[in-house]
Order: C-alpha cells, then sequence, then structure tokens
C-alpha cells in the first residue's frame, strides 16, 4: 500500500498539473458513473493529502474523495489520451494532461461534511501544515498498546506505513514491541521528527529513501533499493551486525535489530 508520501506528492503533482481547469470526468468502467456526472466539467479548486486519503475539491462544494488502498494506480497521460487500460474507474481529463485512476478502494463524491467526518477519524498527518504533534503525543503516552501498532494506527498518525515504521523505530532505538506510555518525551520527539524527515524526502524523490545518501558518496536518486533503507528487507542490521529479526506487529511484518533497539525491563506491551 501506498505510504503517506506517494499521496502527498500526487496532491502536489495533481495540483500544478489540473487545478483551476474544468475536468471531463468520466468512467470507462462504469462503476463511477454516477459519481463522474457529478463533477463532470467543473473547475477543480484544490487537491488534498491527509494522511492515505486524497481530496479534489471542485466548484459548488462536491469533493472526490479517493483511497488507494493496495491495489489503486494512478496514470498519467497527455493529450489525446490513448484508450483506457484495464478497468479504469475514472478519467479525468484537463487542459493539457488527463489522469486514470484504476482500482481504488475509495472513489465517491462528497460534501465537504463527508470530507470532514473522514479527517475526523485520522490522526496526526506529519506531512501537512496543521499537524500538531502534540495530539500524537498524548495519543501515545496514553496508550498501554505496542508502538510498532500505534504507528500503523491511522487514528494515532497518518500516512505513516510498514516501511516508515520499521525505520523510524530503527533510527530512534525504539523496539517496536514497547508500550505506548512508556516512551519518554525524547523518545517521542526523536521519532516524530525521523518521521517527518523520511516522509519529505519521500514527498521530494517520489520514493521512499530513509538512508543519507552522502554517506555513499551518491545523490539520492543515484542509490540503489538496498542502500535507500536501513532495515528493512535486510539480514543484517547495518550498525552492529546482529541479525534483523521480523514478526507480525499490527498485521504487517515488522523489522528490528535486538541489539540497537532493546526492549527495557517491563515495557512490553
Ligand atoms: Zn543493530
Amino acid at each position: 500500500m501506498p505510504e503517506g508520501h506517494t499521496i502527498h506528492r500526487l496532491a502536489r503533482d495533481h495540483t500544478r498539473d489540473f487545478v483551476g481547469q474544468r475536468l471531463r470526468v468520466t468512467s470507462p468502467q462504469g462503476r463511477f458513473s454516477s459519481g463522474a456526472r457529478r463533477i463532470n466539467g467543473r473547475n477543480l479548486q484544490r487537491v488534498e493529502a491527509f494522511g492515505k486519503h486524497l481530496f479534489y475539491g471542485f466548484d459548488g462544494e462536491r469533493i472526490l474523495h479517493v483511497h488507494l488502498g493496495l491495489y489503486g494506480k494512478f496514470r498519467r497521460h497527455r493529450l489525446p489520451a490513448p484508450d483506457p487500460r484495464g478497468a479504469v474507474r475514472v478519467r479525468a481529463v484537463g487542459d493539457a494532461l488527463a489522469f486514470d485512476l484504476n482500482g481504488p478502494t475509495a472513489c465517491e463524491v462528497m460534501d465537504t461534511g463527508g470530507r470532514d467526518r473522514i479527517v475526523a477519524r485520522l490522526g496526526q498527518d506529519p506531512l501537512r501544515k496543521d499537524a500538531d504533534p502534540e495530539a500524537a503525543r498524548t495519543r501515545i503516552r496514553k496508550s498501554r498498546g505496542a508502538i510498532g501498532r500505534l504507528l500503523l494506527d491511522q487514528s494515532v498518525i497518518a500516512g505513516v506505513g510498514n516501511i516508515f515504521r520499521a525505520e523510524a523505530m530503527f533510527l530512534t532505538g525504539v523496539h517496536p514491541e514497547r508500550r505506548g506510555d512508556s516512551l519518554n518525551d525524547d523518545e517521542f520527539d526523536a521519532l516524530w521528527d525521523s518521521l517527518l524527515t523520511m516522509m519529505k524526502v519521500g514527498v521530494r524523490y517520489n520514493r521512499i529513501i530513509t538512508t543519507d545518501a552522502k554517506a555513499f558518496g551518491k545523490t539520492p536518486s543515484r542509490l540503489t533499493g538496498a542502500e535507500r533503507m536501513h532495515i528493512y528487507g535486510k539480514e543484517s542490521c547495518p550498525r552492529c551486525a546482529s541479525r534483523i529479526r521480523s514478526w507480525d506487529l499490527g498485521g504487517r511484518t515488522i523489522h528490528a535489530c535486538p541489539k540497537c533497539q532493546p526492549l527495557p525491563r517491563g515495557s512490553r506491551a
């Protein structure tokens, strides 16, 4: 599933490519035909990302809500757009470009109330300017649940997926099974800062890069897949060479170094 950086990058790119234009919106596959009619020909005023959700605000207070889920995918075309490929749920055609959306988990037209109800269920998204880290701190410090589980809980922090959680916990030396209420302020701050930094880099390069490219004598875009991450998908720890441990936590596989991420006595969730 795409993590929050992909969604924010899409919002940024679609803002540049389509905002201020009247979009011709159709559903070549047919499953979104009535939704498409409600926004077809309207002016796209803004594109907003919140966690893993996208909101396209059209005039007349009509909002297209998209959640890509596991299989959703956007394709960008120059005009004239080619024939639709596969089950295209939405085709939106602007002045010079078009996008196709295939396979989203959510794709629906709503009003601002609908948008607000979705946002109200979400936690703090580090990539948003209005993010409130204190709210996330309070949620985590009040929880007896495992921090590795809390980081994937979109109602606590929105936009973090499996790779960001593993990498941020490794960088801050926090064991994924630690209870939220066992984290001190410095540890929470380090975790938040680490997530924010790697998510911003993700938006900029449109891929996950959690390592420092300078350490490899390269620019970030030239890093190989293995160089782009510290422990995700690795067999051994880049710092101490211990064998990386992997197990299920919160429905996804977590990776951690048993030595660099100790589990203090009495802190296990
Ligand atoms: Zn280690």
